[in-house]
């Protein structure tokens, strides 16, 4: 029997996050990963952006409450910047020209570093664009490549570091309440804690359900990336990424070729989610229609879990009837760009510290994250 202060539940970026801020704050935490590799699953399968205009109101804030992480890692953290920039062109079709003037004023009312661009000014930038489908759009300049194995494996290493402990192999398949806690067991073995945090991803409300908590209603969404190699002729080094503000296409350079994306977002049951034939063809034909390619065979595709709460904002906090079981779930598509505030946030709760000042100097509110707020109910 292992005996924790926190037992947390799924190695990918949320648990790790939040396990390094806890163990730099001192407490004894062991983190339970059913897969050989923390990163399987929604981790290892995203586009790897960091943009501070993507996503609800909470995570632009907690985007922006992740960048100085990003930028300025502790001493050590990882061999190589986090960030790269990469800059992200977002296009509005005729009639949509609306979204991007709000765009536009909402992201420099945050900060963000946002220009208009005519479909002119876009051709020049990504020529194979048939830029007679778009009306105009904008580029947000600031949008950088995340190197997430990167961050994930800084976390791991640095919460090792602290004392920290990572189970792989260690599939969680009972959760009992006792006197002082939870009792788990999981690849053959008990683990005791006072507090269990469950950011199994994909998972949350079938682990909820094996603790005896009810579930939020945490609805997992396949999404699917394709790569499409490009013609000789075509030189995409340097490009920003492309992303249809309607959300039916986004692509972007990947060593040189195409990582494409039709922003599907399907919802399913948690399991290792495989690409399907009929999305792997809507990218292809999205693609040839958006741009001037002739796409014969596409190349690699994969497909990976957006989990979402019911309003599309993440939950972090106690369960409202069990004051020892912590939600960290729901993060959708901006679990990366997210992860260093989720992750100290979650921590500094979990700790009794309240919400980090510079958090509540950006206006993140407890509401904001609690696990049940107005107007949603839980699913059983
Ligand atoms: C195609 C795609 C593109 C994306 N693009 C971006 C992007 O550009 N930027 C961005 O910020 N985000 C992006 N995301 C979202 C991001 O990947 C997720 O929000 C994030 O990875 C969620 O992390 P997680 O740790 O909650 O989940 P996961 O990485 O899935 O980790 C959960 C872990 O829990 C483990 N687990 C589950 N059940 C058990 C159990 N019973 N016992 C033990 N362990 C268990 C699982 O094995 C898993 O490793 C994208 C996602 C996809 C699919």
């Amino acid at each position: 029997m292992k005996t924790s202060d926190i037992l947390i539940i799924g190695g990918g970026i949320a648990g790790m996050s939040a396990a390094y801020f806890l163990a730099k704050r001192g407490k004894s935490v062991t983190v339970l990963e059913r897969e050989d590799q923390p990163g399987y699953h929604s981790t290892g399968r995203s586009a790897a952006l960091y943009s501070e205009t993507y996503g609800p109101k909470i995570i632009r804030k907690m985007s922006t409450a992740s960048r100085d992480f990003f930028l300025n890692p502790p001493e050590g953290f990882t061999e190589n910047p986090i960030l790269t920039p990469r800059g992200v062109i977002l296009t509005a079709a005729h009639g949509n020209e609306g979204a991007i003037d709000e765009l536009l004023t909402e992201g420099r009312a945050n900060g963000a570093n946002v220009v208009a661009l005519t479909a002119d000014d876009i051709k020049k930038l990504i020529p194979i664009l048939n830029t007679d489908l778009i009306a105009c759009g904008a580029l947000e300049t600031d949008a950088m490549d995340i190197d997430v194995h990167a961050l994930h494996w800084g976390f791991i290493r640095h919460f090792k570091k602290l004392g920290g402990d990572l189970v792989v192999n260690a599939g969680v398949s009972t959760i009992t309440k006792t006197a002082t806690g939870w009792q788990v067991t999981a690849g053959g073995e008990t683990y005791e804690a006072q507090i269990l945090v469950n950011a199994s991803g994909a998972w949350a409300d079938e682990i909820a359900k094996l603790a005896g908590v009810t579930p939020l209603g945490i609805t997992p969404k396949r999404r699917t990336a394709v790569m499409v190699d490009l013609p000789s002729d075509v030189n995409a080094h340097g490009w920003h990424m492309v992303s249809d503000l309607g959300e039916g296409l986004y692509f972007k350079e990947d060593a040189g070729r195409l990582l494409v994306s039709p922003s599907d977002a399907t919802p399913t049951v948690p399991h290792d989610v495989q690409p399907e034939e009929l999305d792997i063809a809507i990218t292809i034909d999205r693609l040839m229609t958006a741009t001037t390619l002739k796409v014969n065979r596409p190349g690699e595709a994969w497909a990976g879990l957006r989990s979402f709460f019911a309003d599309g904002d993440p939950v972090s906090a106690f369960d409202p009837d069990s004051d020892d079981f912590y939600w960290l779930a729901g993060q959708g598509g901006y679990g990366i760009q997210t992860a260093p505030a989720m992750g100290e946030y979650a921590a500094s709760l979990i700790c009794g510290d309240g919400i980090p000042d510079r958090m509540v100097k950006l206006g993140v509110t407890e509401g904001a994250l609690a696990a049940t707020r107005p107007g949603l109910a839980r699913t059983a």
